[in-house]
């Protein structure tokens, strides 16, 4: 039935090349819908206009189509929904789980670091405060009203069930006083509105599950399942970096990788399936399941990869 349908996708921001990292979670993303009949869908997350380049866009859906990994729908770019993304705040502001705040970015600072020398939360004055029609003309951020002294837990496809205290959160600003729109709001929206069932990503994105949570709640929608993979690190263990070897996907094409090897090598990247080392997409479509996915970092293989890319 159309409700069970898996929809996952892969959101870069548009700031670089695509790394292997992001190969590696697109890949995943579309192994797992594609293997459930699914749909896998491209968000290209431009909202930082000053990071987001068209020669990024363009590096990201080479990077794509050289793997094969191709979108079900056109791919939606972030920063055109910003309508929608301020309808929902909006929403929110209405419903009281969102409110402004008139402090200005120093005012914050000093009271923020003021809470932290009493060792309390810092919270801003306008939280419980209702703003006048003078007030409603000056500038202003939103913030999300997070429940207080209320634990939130997120159920992670690969890290478990995670919790965070409500202190260890803050009330996110979800609109900047310029009227844009904030990543974890828009992404929420996006995902909300794409149908998107699995959030697979990087989990250097954990803590926003928490704050993206919070969000779905109060705007009574059904979060997504979130399942955050670990990192890639180099042969040494430590994050990757530049003196490991190439991270852009198209020096791996330049070096003569074939990206049937790269798709299966990045496969194999911090998912086990047995001690199969080399399989077909097909056995790929039907054995990936996040329940595989391992909790430690992956690890660069180059020899791996190498050899991988021999049998082809
Ligand atoms: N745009 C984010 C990034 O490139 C990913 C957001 C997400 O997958 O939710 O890190």
């Amino acid at each position: 039935s159309p409700s069970s349908t898996v929809v996952t996708r892969f959101a870069p921001s548009p700031t670089g090349y695509l790394h292997i990292g992001g190969a590696r979670t697109a890949l995943f993303n579309w192994l797992y819908a594609k293997g459930r009949g699914g749909k896998f869908l491209i968000r290209i997350e431009d909202t930082d206009r000053e990071r987001s380049t068209d020669d990024a866009v363009k590096a990201i859906f080479d990077g794509l189509s050289w793997l094969e990994l191709f979108g079900d729908e056109e791919p939606v770019f972030q920063f055109s929904r910003a309508d929608r993304h301020r309808e929902v705040v909006n929403q929110l502001l209405a419903t009281g789980h969102a409110y402004r705040d008139f402090l200005t970015a120093d005012e914050t600072t000093i009271l923020r670091d003021q809470a932290k020398a009493e060792g309390r939360d810092f919270v801003s004055p306008w939280r419980d405060r209702a703003p006048s029609v003078d007030d409603l003309a000056k500038p202003h951020t939103v913030r999300f009203r997070r429940p207080l002294d209320q634990a939130v837990a997120v159920d992670d496809a690969v890290q478990g069930t995670v919790r965070w205290e409500s202190s260890a959160l803050d009330d996110l600003v979800i609109l900047r006083s310029d009227g844009a729109p904030t990543y974890n709001l828009a992404v929420v929206v996006d995902d909300h509105d794409m149908g998107v069932t699995h959030v697979i990503r990087g989990d250097d994105h954990l803590n926003n599950a928490a704050r993206q949570s919070l969000i779905y709640d109060a705007l009574g929608w059904t979060r997504p399942t979130f399942a955050h993979i670990p990192l890639i690190h180099g042969p040494d263990g430590a994050k990757l970096s530049k003196r490991h070897g190439a991270q852009a996907v198209h020096e791996y094409a330049d070096m003569g990788y074939l990206p049937e090897a790269m798709r299966n090598y990045l496969a194999r990247l911090g998912w086990a399936h047995g001690d199969d080392e080399l399989f077909s997409d097909e056995q790929a479509l039907a054995w990936f399941d996040l329940t595989g996915v391992n909790k430690a970092p992956a690890r660069l293989d180059f020899d791996k990869l190498a050899h991988v890319n021999a049998h082809w």
